[in-house]
């Protein structure tokens, strides 16, 4: 007889779960997340950045990103003061996108503000530069 206790990603409500997996390279470590699409992502405070706003249209059942990516947006946003809609930020390669879109693969890349007005998206942007926390900022997604 075998008796294996498989971890189903199936949420309460019959929804699909998502496994994150979120590196902290100051300790060299990966952390596993199980998460529904409407739970916060891991490390993002609040419920600033949803599992599915930073999933966006990818179907990959598996996402990841870092904590230093979280710990970029969460100062962006607490600086920032207001909601920051996500159009996405984790894409799978294969998924289409744009020119940095093995930074989306990479899960820390944040696309941004689409639905704001110019005046909102260039105080994201002059938030987002002057906190030097990103690689890089760019005015346009
Ligand atoms: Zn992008």
């Amino acid at each position: 007889m075998e008796i294996i206790k498989v971890n189903k990603l199936i949420g309460k409500g019959g929804s699909q779960m998502a496994k994150i997996f979120v590196y902290d390279p100051a300790s060299n470590q990966m952390f596993t997340f199980v998460r529904g699409e409407n739970d916060p992502m891991p490390y993002s405070y609040d419920r600033t950045l949803l599992v599915r706003e930073f999933r966006g249209s990818s179907n990959a059942s598996v996402l990841w990103t870092t904590t230093t990516a979280m710990e970029a947006w969460n100062t962006t946003r607490r600086t920032y003061g207001a909601p920051i809609p996500v159009g996405y930020a984790f894409k799978r390669i294969w998924e289409g996108g744009h020119g940095l879109q093995s930074q989306h693969y990479a899960g820390v890349s944040f696309d941004v503000g689409q639905r704001l007005s110019q005046t909102q998206r260039n105080r994201i942007y002059n938030t987002a530069r002057s906190l030097g926390v990103w690689g890089y900022v760019h005015p346009t997604t």
